[in-house]
């Protein structure tokens, strides 16, 4: 398994330039090069103003920006690459170029560095022919703003050995990137859809079907997008459409370029998109403009699926990670339904006559939630829906419990991770299925899942494995209450920890309110949960709420295998927790919400900014949570008052009100 902690970026334009920006701002030690000092200045100058601008609109603050830019230095000269683990290509796309250059490269890094390529449109086994060790070379295609969109494709070529795959892999969830898996075919898996979604929204066009406008209103509509397929088009560059279909031509008439994207791409003009917004189409013409851009949508998603590029996961993802539409390709089809499906794929293959794919029925259009990997003696659980930022739906704890099952059983596996895919380790349930069964007269429906939640979670706790939680990102409500089912809780130092319920007018009902008491105590359990506090990953760990915070590099020895389990030590809780302990300890709280404290631990100002917090909360969810904690009765007694709860108007108020300030009434 290789170590990766220092990355090399060759070529410091658009793409290298955003790479080396993300890698530097996830901890990674990063090496820019480009051609000559001046280009790497330039790449340097552009990473500069993104992170001033993330500075300005407080994306991070100016220490951090001034952090990242340490972990970052630019060079004209390819030997100062040696010393890298991996080396990401993303010079201009041209064949020769690239091959002259790995062929250069790979007498220069260490035997163990991983050449990864930024292409758009090569072979990666072609590409891989150019150096003496293809098992350690593999496609990365980052998507624009590299260091904002969070997608990538993981690209194996044919001799790119498991072990690269596995390394790149992690290396991708360290990097704060989303990554799907795809096979090395032109296009891989967004762009083979993508591209021809637009050179059809061109063809229409050209057919005089419709005006660029209204292709684009419906197209907006359709695919819950900000932007239709022209301006889009205008603001990446025509010539990239163009020349990116061109290399997709080799799937048959359906890819042919259409005529107006090849006149306009040449005329070196942008499309004229006019000024005058539309906010209506004749329903005719929506009708027809629909049933292409939607016919080629399904018709080239069902054929990516038969060819096995990626599975149907991945594709919704790469769709909604990358081109920020709102329903992926696999969402929509299951809404269209098989009938639909069929008759617009059977449209477009006649027009194009083409060979309608065997891949249509809805089969082949099942999703994964939760991903299990096995690396004896560890399996890896991942919380898969980073789209949904892993929240907690029917389905997934259903996928958790069959996956979880899965690993517990297996007489291989000694440690089971549980980690999130994504910004994500879980935040929250699915609101959506509580406000569903609440407006229709069903919360036994959430009862039920709340019970098979706690069934699902006692087997996590109790399993005779050492359980470990690897959390990455935001872990909130029901994410909070499946970490501490595990024996042991790591965080990466950008995690962030917290109970919303209170707030939203509910309680944490997966064992939040007995399983916190029994880590951190009654005391600091209810300031959390009453005052939903955020906290950072270091101040989870102060409390005792999690073992340890680990650097990404700790995280990705721990993961791989390579490095055991940390040493946990007992720490003394710091004087300023103590004193919020105390303080809801020996207060009880009608003597906190009516500002007669019996114990004076914290001074007045402190208690009244916390008693001013718990009063935006809902009172009867404060209450039941106050009464949980202190009965101590096991996590079976959240279950008590579940239909109280979630009856409330409170309830209904605040799962409808994410988000916004509002007034409870305490009923
Ligand atoms: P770009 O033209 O902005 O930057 C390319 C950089 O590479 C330039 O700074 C150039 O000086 C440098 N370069 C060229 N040859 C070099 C060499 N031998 N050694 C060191 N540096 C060298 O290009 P880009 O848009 O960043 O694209 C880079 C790659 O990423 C291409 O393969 C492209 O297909 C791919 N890609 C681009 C996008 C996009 O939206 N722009 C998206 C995904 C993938």
């Amino acid at each position: 398994m290789n170590h990766i902690r220092t990355v090399g970026v060759i070529g410091a334009g658009t793409m290298g330039s955003a790479m080396a920006q993300k890698f530097a701002q996830e901890g990674f030690n990063v090496i820019l090069n480009d051609r000559t000092k001046d280009f790497v200045e330039r790449g340097l100058a552009t990473i500069r103003a993104t992170l001033e601008e993330g500075v300005e609109k407080k994306i991070f603050t100016k220490q951090q920006a001034e952090e990242y830019l340490s972990n970052l230095r630019g060079t004209d000269s390819p030997v100062d690459l040696k010393e890298c683990d991996l080396v990401v290509e993303a010079i201009f796309e041209d064949f020769t170029a690239k091959v002259d250059l790995f062929r250069s490269i790979s007498e220069i890094v260490s035997p163990d560095c991983i050449i990864a390529t930024n292409t758009s449109s090569f072979s990666i086994t072609e590409l891989a022919n150019s150096v003496s060790f293809p098992e350690r070379f593999i496609g990365l295609h980052f998507f624009y703003h590299a260091a904002k969109n969070r997608l990538v494709e993981i690209i194996p070529g044919k001799k790119t050995s498991a072990k690269t795959i596995e390394a790149i892999r992690i290396f991708s969830f360290f990097a704060g990137k989303d990554a799907i898996d795809c096979r090395d075919s032109y296009g891989f898996a967004v762009n083979r859809f993508f591209v021809p979604w637009l050179n059809e929204a061109a063809r229409l066009f050209g057919e005089r079907v419709a005006s660029i406008a209204e292709i684009d209103f419906v197209c907006m509509k359709i695919f819950g997008i900000g932007m239709g397929p022209f301006p889009l088009m205008n603001a990446t560059g025509l010539p990239v459409a163009y020349h990116a279909e061109k290399t997709l031509e080799v799937f048959g008439k359906l890819y042919e370029t259409a005529e107006m994207l090849k006149i306009q791409a040449e005329s070196g003009k942008k499309w004229d998109i006019g000024s005058m917004a539309i906010d209506k189409v004749d329903p005719q013409i929506e009708k027809m403009i629909s049933d292409r851009m939607l016919g080629i949508v399904f018709f080239v998603c069902a054929q990516i699926l038969e060819e096995k590029v990626t599975s149907p996961t991945h594709l919704n993802r790469g769709a909604k990670i990358g081109l920020q539409w709102k329903e992926g390709p696999i969402d929509l089809m299951n809404q269209a339904g098989n009938a639909e499906v069929n008759r617009l794929v059977t449209q477009v293959a006649e027009i194009y006559g083409m060979k309608i794919p065997s891949t249509l029925g809805e089969e082949f259009r099942e999703i994964e939630l939760v991903r299990l990997e096995t690396k004896y003696p560890f399996a890896t659980i991942t919380m898969d829906q980073p789209e949904h930022l892993n929240a907690l739906s029917e389905k997934m704890v259903e996928e958790l419990s069959r996956k979880f099952n899965d690993a517990d059983t297996d007489p291989y596996v000694a440690t089971i991770f549980i980690t999130g895919s994504g910004k994500a380790f879980v935040a929250g349930a699915d609101i959506k299925f509580f406000v569903k069964n609440i407006q229709a007269h069903q919360i036994g429906n959430i009862e039920l899942f709340s019970s098979h939640g706690h069934k699902v979670f006692r087997r996590i706790d109790h399993s005779a494995k050492k359980v470990v939680a690897i959390i990455n990102g935001l872990t909130l409500g029901g994410g909070l209450e499946l970490a501490l089912c595990a024996d042991m809780i790591l965080a990466l130092p950008g995690a962030q920890f917290a109970f919303p319920e209170t707030g939203i007018g509910i309680y944490p009902g997966l064992g939040g309110t007995q399983r916190c008491a029994d880590r951190i105590g009654k005391g600091l359990s209810k300031y959390l949960i009453h005052t939903g506090k955020m906290l950072s990953a270091g101040e989870a760990e102060e409390i005792g709420l999690i073992d340890k915070v680990i650097s990404v590099d700790e995280g990705m020895e721990i993961m791989s295998g390579n490095q055991p389990l940390p040493a946990i030590t007992h720490k003394v809780l710091p004087e300023k927790w103590q004193h919020i302990k105390d303080f809801f300890e020996k207060n009880s709280l009608v003597e906190i919400l009516g500002k007669t404290f019996a114990d004076q631990s914290l001074t007045n100002e402190e208690a009244d900014k916390i008693v001013k917090t718990i009063s935006y909360k809902a009172p009867v969810a404060i209450r039941l949570a106050d009464k949980l904690i202190d009965g101590g009765k096991g996590c079976g007694s959240e279950l008590d008052y579940m239909n109280e709860i979630f009856s409330t108007s409170d309830a209904l108020l605040g799962l409808t009100s994410i988000g916004k300030k509002v007034q409870y009434q305490g009923k």
